[in-house]
């Protein structure tokens, strides 16, 4: 039985004090999230030391990137090691944004899947294709790609450690929304190609998000699709209402 996961991506904003602000507004609303519902805060990495000493037992806490490193001179880097010591669980690897803007190539993400594992945190996986792959019949292809370059060498215990986040590229933050259809199309394809390469029982186990202007009218109606697992959510997490409304939609 997969639980839902719902990630709230808050990307590089807020300040420290904005910051606490909305996890302490979102703990009023925390008693009416489902039960069944796992919550996870991805703030600033320079904000994670802070939202910890909270403590707060409803949500618990993810990186929104680490270093393929453990330790060394690496400047301006965050390990996986440092991230473990602050209570952190789960690490955003591969976002488009970061493949895009910091061009992380698939070695690189592969890489930061193993720092992550090696350390007990749980990669949260991102992958999806453009508007332009979907738009001439690539997108399967690109997302096994991704799969292919980023995962394939785990392990089925290892990937048991892992949640995929399928981020069509054309949906992220522009308010377009892949159907409920078109994602849970997706969602399947990539359970049943991870089954295939790790066999059933992994591919069953592991928790597929989806991502790409969840709001809090659609979250519903994308939640409830067999193979969507939870949603990672980036602009909708940042306002209260609309984030506790996705969270009260993962029943
Ligand atoms: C994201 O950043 O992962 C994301 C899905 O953003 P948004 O919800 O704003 O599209």
């Amino acid at each position: 039985m997969r639980n839902t996961l719902v990630i709230g991506n808050w990307k590089m904003n807020k300040t420290l004090e904005e910051a606490v602000e909305l996890v302490v507004r979102l703990k009023e609303k925390a008693t009416d999230f489902p039960p069944s519902a796992e919550v996870v805060l991805a703030p600033p990495a320079l904000y994670l030391a802070s939202i910890a000493m909270l403590e707060e037992p409803w949500h618990k806490l993810a990186a929104q990137n680490c270093s393929h490193h453990d330790y060394g001179a690496f400047t301006g880097e965050i390990s996986a090691p440092m991230l473990k010591s602050m209570a952190v669980d789960y690490c955003i690897i591969g976002h488009s944004e970061r493949r895009t803007y910091f061009h992380e190539t698939d070695a690189l993400l592969a890489a930061k899947v193993d720092a992550c594992l090696r350390n007990g945190i749980q990669p949260v996986f991102c992958c999806g294709e453009q508007l332009k792959q979907r738009k001439e019949r690539e997108h399967f292809v690109t997302v096994l790609n991704q799969l292919q370059q980023g995962l394939f060498h785990l392990t089925p215990a290892q990937l048991s450690d892992v949640v995929i986040a399928y981020e069509p590229v054309w949906a992220i933050g522009t308010g377009q929304t892949a159907s409920p259809e078109e994602a849970n199309e997706m969602h399947t394809f990539i359970r049943q190609q991870l089954s295939s390469h790790f066999g059933e029982v992994a591919a069953n186990d592991l928790r597929i998000l989806y991502g790409g202007s969840v709001s809090a009218g659609n979250a519903a109606s994308l939640l409830a699709c067999s193979d969507i697992d939870g949603a990672l959510v980036g602009g909708a997490s940042l306002h209260v209402r609309d984030f506790a409304a996705i969270i009260g939609a993962a029943s």
